[in-house]
């Protein structure tokens, strides 16, 4: 593409903006208005016009999966590829420069990623080590507390506690915790940041050079960035470096995890002479979407305001759905779908979102049975299933012995004899001599301090390591995933076990021999390995192979902010649910709720289907809910409601009502297609809602709606 070309496809303030010299801009504007699409012409044309070489751009987006795409489509306007560009995450470009700069940032060189369930587990053990209460000191919140004062750039000694002996005693364990970490060579996600941020701060050398390099710095999603981005960005930045801001304060839903919308009114202040840019244009949705989306915005208070028009069709009415519970709403949601991929919308063009990960489950199970491909963004992610974490931690081990996160993991699994008793002992050693894990047992195994027995366990187990960090030296990453999951009888003790999560276990064993052979390896400064650890913690599952090429996309409203579907499924409307109850009673909170709910409409391009369920079962309980609130908040001159199936719903009921009378009796024997011959061991409701409990032979109790489940009487 040519500059006029580049331009040509824009609107006059976008043009402006990415025409404008080598200033700082700052773009806030509402949905779909083009942001994203600036910000990849700016850098195009930044580059196309000579006035910087590829080198000499730092783009951060939110997401790998927005990183991928921004390079994609700079990649097509230049017709060339930009290798060289840094375009990632903040995590992403924060582990990078730790890699390449370890020494500086005090790091050993195969430092490993924690994440989140790792840290946790490690402030646990060291509860149990300062023998404070789990119970007064909940690893939740001290995970909160130790993730929160990193995002503001605080370590132990910043803290301010006030002599208050409950913030002093937090304080101390976040000492305590910090020197596990610094022990094992393990660093966080929000350790990621802080350190990036302060090896730029304590070494002049290196951001000399950095702001040489980075001569122009672009930001989406500006505002969810949190206080030690935006340092960050400010040091990057220096005194001549621009910066390229674009965001959407009503899109702001990172607060509840440090995000200060403030940045946006900062940067004003902090970047003399900025040119601000408004959008008002949106190119993505149909007028009925866009105008209930303005109106639900409408209901918070303290907003930049700003006004959001299409020139587009209005399109069609909102779809409203409510069903009778969970089960009855994720079927309608898969027939829909089915209905719109007959009419010819690809399937990744179609979306499901909901408020809570627990809710994908029912979807999915709907999707499998009637063999829709579809893909869950989040969630429990492939590189979080329990045995993918336990493989993990072998090759990590294989790594850097020191890992005392993976040591604890898999010392003992697959079960090979070394008990609670033996760990505790290394446990404490390594406390003692504040020395790792591994060095404890070696300690301990030197001195002869264990029994017969726990010795040749724990001996058996630091062989079986040493011998296959030996046996995979220089072999291609895929071979070393194959022999690690041999030797340490992974895959052998899941093999044993007949049951289907077993199956299920060893195939995504499997499925991560094929992830290892797919990795593409980048940077050079890493062996595949580690770079390999390092993608399996940042990325995690988004880089997981999907035999389809386009999947029913599934995700938690969090993930989709920044993308665009055809069709979007707003799902689990309801009270508690969304907005979440834990938002309820904080004004600011329940503003954040519906400004979710404000990403999650401005999703859609042609049409918007919302529902919710009158009883829903979540964490194994069924609860009664009522509607959200936001629903009532969209105007009804822009939503129809769905009826016609809940009257087929209802009829069919009735028929089956008539055989009931005589049929589903307490004790009677039925039969279902998928779960097979059981007994009837209770009933309740009536008319569409009517149910049953059926206990069945094979799988145990579940309760049916008699509508649906077609049972046969036997
Ligand atoms: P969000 O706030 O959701 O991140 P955004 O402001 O980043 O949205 P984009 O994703 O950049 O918006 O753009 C929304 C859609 O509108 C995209 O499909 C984009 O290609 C299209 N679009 C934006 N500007 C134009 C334009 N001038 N001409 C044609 N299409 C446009
Ligand atoms: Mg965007």
């Amino acid at each position: 593409m040519d500059i006029s070309d580049l331009l040509n496809n824009l609107n006059e303030p976008q043009r402006e903006a990415v025409a404008a010299p080598p200033v700082h801009q700052l773009v806030i504007a509402g949905a779909g208005s083009g942001k994203t699409r600036v910000l990849a012409h700016r850098i195009a044309y930044l580059v196309r016009t000579g006035e910087v070489s590829p080198q000499g751009i730092l783009a951060v987006t939110f997401t790998n999966k927005a990183a991928r795409s921004m390079r994609d489509r700079i990649e097509t306007m230049l017709d060339m590829p930009v290798r060289q560009m840094w375009v990632g995450t903040f995590h992403g470009i924060a582990h990078r420069l730790l890699r390449s700069h370890w020494q500086e940032a005090g790091l050993p060189q195969t430092f490993q990623i924690l994440d989140s369930d790792d840290q946790h587990r490690i402030i646990k053990r060291l509860l149990k080590q300062m023998e404070l209460d789990e119970a007064r000191w909940p690893p939740k919140q001290i995970q909160w507390f130790i993730n929160g004062q990193k995002d503001e750039g605080r370590r132990p000694d910043h803290v301010d506690h006030h002599n208050a002996p409950f913030e002093e005693q937090m304080v101390r364990i976040y000492a305590a915790y910090e020197e596990v970490c610094k022990r094992s060579g393990l660093v966080d996600f929000a350790e990621l940041l802080l350190r990036a941020h302060e090896i730029l701060l304590h070494n002049k050398n290196l951001l000399d050079h950095y702001q040489r390099r980075f001569q122009h710095i672009l930001v989406d999603e500006f505002q969810d960035t949190n206080t030690i981005q935006y340092a960050w960005l400010r040091l990057l930045a220096g005194d001549n470096n621009p910066l390229f801001a674009v965001g959407d304060d009503d899109q702001s839903i990172y607060g509840w995890r440090g995000a200060k919308i403030e940045n946006i009114q900062r940067f004003t202040k902090d970047f003399p002479n900025t040119r601000t840019v408004r959008l008002e244009q949106n190119y993505r949705s149909t007028g009925t979407i866009l105008s209930a989306a303005n109106a639900l915005i409408e209901n918070n208070s303290d907003r930049l305001g700003k006004n959001l028009w299409t020139d587009g069709s209005d399109g069609e009415l909102i779809l409203l759905y409510e069903a009778f519970n969970d089960l009855e709403e994720a079927r309608y949601i898969v027939n829909s779908i089915k209905n719109c991929i007959d009419k010819g919308i690809p399937r990744n063009e179609i979306a499901v979102l909901y408020r809570s990960n627990a809710q994908s489950r029912v979807i999915e199970e709907g999707l499998l049975r009637s063999a829709i491909p579809y893909k869950v963004y989040g969630g429990m992610r492939f590189f979080e299933r329990q045995e993918v974490k336990h493989a993990l931690a072998y090759l990590r081990l294989i790594s850097n012995r020191n890992d005392d996160a993976s040591f604890e993991r898999v010392v003992n699994t697959p079960t090979r004899g070394v008990g609670e008793k033996t760990v505790q002992m290394i446990r404490e050693q390594a406390r003692a001599y504040n020395i790792t894990l591994w060095q404890a047992a070696q300690q301990l195994l030197d001195d002869k301090q264990f029994t017969a027995r726990a010795g040749n366990a724990i001996q058996a187990f630091m062989y079986l390591i040493e011998e296959m960090a030996v046996e995979t030296k220089d072999m291609p990453l895929h071979d070393i995933t194959e022999a690690m999951l041999k030797t340490s009888t992974l895959i052998a003790s899941y093999e044993k076990d007949k049951s289907e999560k077993a199956r299920m276990r060893v195939e995504n064993l499997a499925e991560l021999v094929t992830a290892a052979r797919q990795f593409e390896h980048e940077e050079d400064e890493l062996s595949e390995l580690d770079s390999f650890l390092a993608h399996a913690a940042l990325e995690a599952g988004e880089g997981q192979a999907s035999e389809y090429e386009d999947p029913v996309q599934l995700m938690t409203l969090h993930t989709a902010k920044g993308l665009e579907f055809e069709h979007v499924y707003l799902t689990g409307l309801e009270e508690g649910l969304f907005p979440h109850r834990m938002s309820m009673d904080e004004p600011g909170r329940l503003d954040e709720e519906r400004r979710l709910c404000y990403v999650g409409i401005t999703r859609a391009k042609q049409q918007l289907t919302i529902s919710y369920a009158n009883v829903r079962r979540l964490h194994g309980n069924e609860q009664y809910t009522q509607p959200s609130r936001f629903i009532s908040e969209l105007p009804k001159e822009y939503v129809q409601e769905v009826r016609i199936k809940r009257q087929a719903a209802v009829a069919s009921t009735m028929q089956i009502e008539t055989a009931s009378s005589n049929g589903f009796q307490l004790g009677s024997r039925v039969a279902h297609v998928k779960f097979g011959e059981g007994t009837v061991t209770s009933s309740e409701g009536d008319g569409a809602h009517a149910r049953v409990q059926v206990n069945f032979d094979d799988i145990g109790s579940k309760w049916l709606v008699i509508a649906y489940a077609k049972l046969q009487i036997l």
